[in-house]
């Protein structure tokens, strides 16, 4: 949690006078979506205004969120979302650890003046006015829970802001089903719920939203699943001309990854991805116990994360890439 001191200089920011901003990681999730907005919410039963700000566009099972519609999406708002950093004097900076998470809004981010607030929950994170980092919490909105509850306000959340919350705290912890999800999130998701958060239809909103082409995609990926390294390591793999066949949209390959590690004895599960705009292959990596993704991603692949599911990136080809990966691992010690 930020000092004493610090929570008493953020609440001398929140003021309505002040500019405030909140921005979140590219490819936003449920838990970046959750935390923005349930912050949002939040400054808005105080009397606040906010904008919220992504780098890029976010899947179509976020979008029933409260407050949803008004996010300024950079790549399609360029001048709106730039000219909001240039003027904020406070940015809120959630789920994510570097500029060099938020794509084009990194570097206006960076030289703006605004005082930035971080509140993450990745590993390593770099400089940033206010600091609040647990690696131990499995989701960013569980730590803007704490934050509002810092400030004595938990009366504040309402509905909006509770479903908003709750989503993201679902989201990241698969389901309450990872290591990090502890008896306090559990009181927490508790608290959300006597808030006005409904399980049955955030649930409902943001999993049963299967397309047909979905679930077609994901046969394909099954279909050809692989096991390395004696079975300790499921390999997926989707090529842009499949993803451009089966009518790809963005989030329909969200939670693909996952199969890979429901297979009895994997320790490790990776999807690879040809980029659908750009020449790269975007990873994901995902873990059980103690085998670190995050040092893994840091290492090999352009990447990091969470110790059980980071992401990266490689610029060979898909094949090259796979290959490299298989060499790489082999050496790995687990
Ligand atoms: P996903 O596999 O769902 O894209 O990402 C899993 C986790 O790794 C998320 O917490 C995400 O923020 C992080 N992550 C994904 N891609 C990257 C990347 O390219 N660099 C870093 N540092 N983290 C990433
Ligand atoms: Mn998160």
């Amino acid at each position: 949690m930020f000092t004493a001191k610090e929570i008493s200089e953020i609440n001398h920011l929140l003021v309505p006078e002040n500019n405030i901003v909140i921005v979140t990681h590219h490819n936003p999730d449920g838990d970046a979506i959750g935390s923005s907005l349930g912050l949002k919410h939040y400054l808005k039963a105080k009397g606040i205004e906010a904008i919220v700000i992504t780098p890029n566009d976010f899947p179509k099972f976020l979008k029933w969120m409260p407050d949803a519609k008004k996010i300024v999406i950079g790549e399609y708002k360029r001048k709106v979302a730039g000219e909001a950093i240039y003027n904020a004097d406070v940015i809120f900076c959630l789920d994510f650890n570097s500029p060099s998470r938020i794509g084009i809004l990194g570097e206006w981010v960076t030289k703006s003046r605004a005082k930035k607030v971080l509140i993450d929950h990745h590993q390593m994170p770099e400089q940033f006015d206010y600091v609040y980092s647990d690696t131990t919490v499995p989701a960013t909105c569980q730590m803007v829970y704490h934050f509002i509850q810092e400030n004595n306000e938990e009366n504040l959340l309402n509905t909006d802001a509770a479903q908003c919350l709750y989503t993201g705290i679902m989201t990241d912890t698969g389901g309450f089903r990872f290591r990090s999800t502890s008896a306090t999130t559990h009181r927490i998701v508790a608290e959300l719920i006597e808030k006005g958060a409904d399980p049955a239809i955030i649930t409902s909103n943001t999993w049963d939203t299967n397309t047909i082409s979905r679930l077609h995609l994901l046969s394909l990926v099954l279909g050809r699943i692989e096991l390395v390294k004696e079975g300790k390591v499921a390999v997926l793999w989707l090529k842009r001309s499949e993803l451009k066949e089966y009518g790809f949209d963005k989030g329909d390959t969200e939670g693909f990854v996952n199969y890979g590690l429901s297979i009895a004895g994997t320790k490790m599960a990776v999807f690879f991805m040809e980029d659908l705009y750009e020449d790269f292959i975007k990873i994901s990596f995902r873990s059980k116990e103690n085998v670190d993704t995050n040092q893994f991603a840091r290492k090999h692949f352009n990447g990091g994360g969470h110790i059980n599911a980071s992401g990266g990136k490689y610029f060979k080809s898909i094949e090259d890439t796979i290959e490299d990966f298989k060499d790489i691992v082999e050496q790995e010690v687990f």
